[in-house]
């Protein structure tokens, strides 16, 4: 028995148009925005990199983008976990807790740069 539920069933492109989703080059960049309302999003990201998957757009990022965060992160055996963790974490947070803050500020600092970089 796995704890891992089936998160496809309530992604946001079983239901609608996902078309866009699979668009090539640029025009990828475009469509990032449809993943951003998904509730599995998180999932969905952790699926493609664990599992490398080449094509397409993934929990919200282009290939060019996930290519560049496993070249980042040679060392993560599983997004699972560590995106998991780090959405514990977050909601877990204290808000009037100012370390905490400056550490998810440098981290989403880091993200988009590197979501800029490619
Ligand atoms: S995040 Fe994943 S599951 Fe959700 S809409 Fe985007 S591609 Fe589909």
């Amino acid at each position: 028995m796995t704890d891992r539920w089936n998160w496809r069933t309530a992604s946001r492109c079983r239901e609608d148009d996902a078309e866009g989703l699979f668009v090539t080059g640029a025009a990828q960049r475009e469509t990032r925005g449809f993943c951003r309302t998904c509730p599995v999003r998180t999932e969905c990201l952790a699926h493609a990199l664990d599992h490398r998957v080449e094509f397409g757009v993934w929990g919200g990022m282009t290939e060019r983008q996930r290519r560049a965060l496993l070249r980042a992160r040679p060392d993560v055996e599983s997004w699972h976990d560590l995106l998991t963790d780090a959405r514990r974490d977050y909601y877990a947070s204290d808000p009037q807790d100012l370390d905490a803050l400056a550490e998810r500020a440098r981290a989403r600092a880091v993200a988009e740069g590197l979501a800029h970089s490619v």
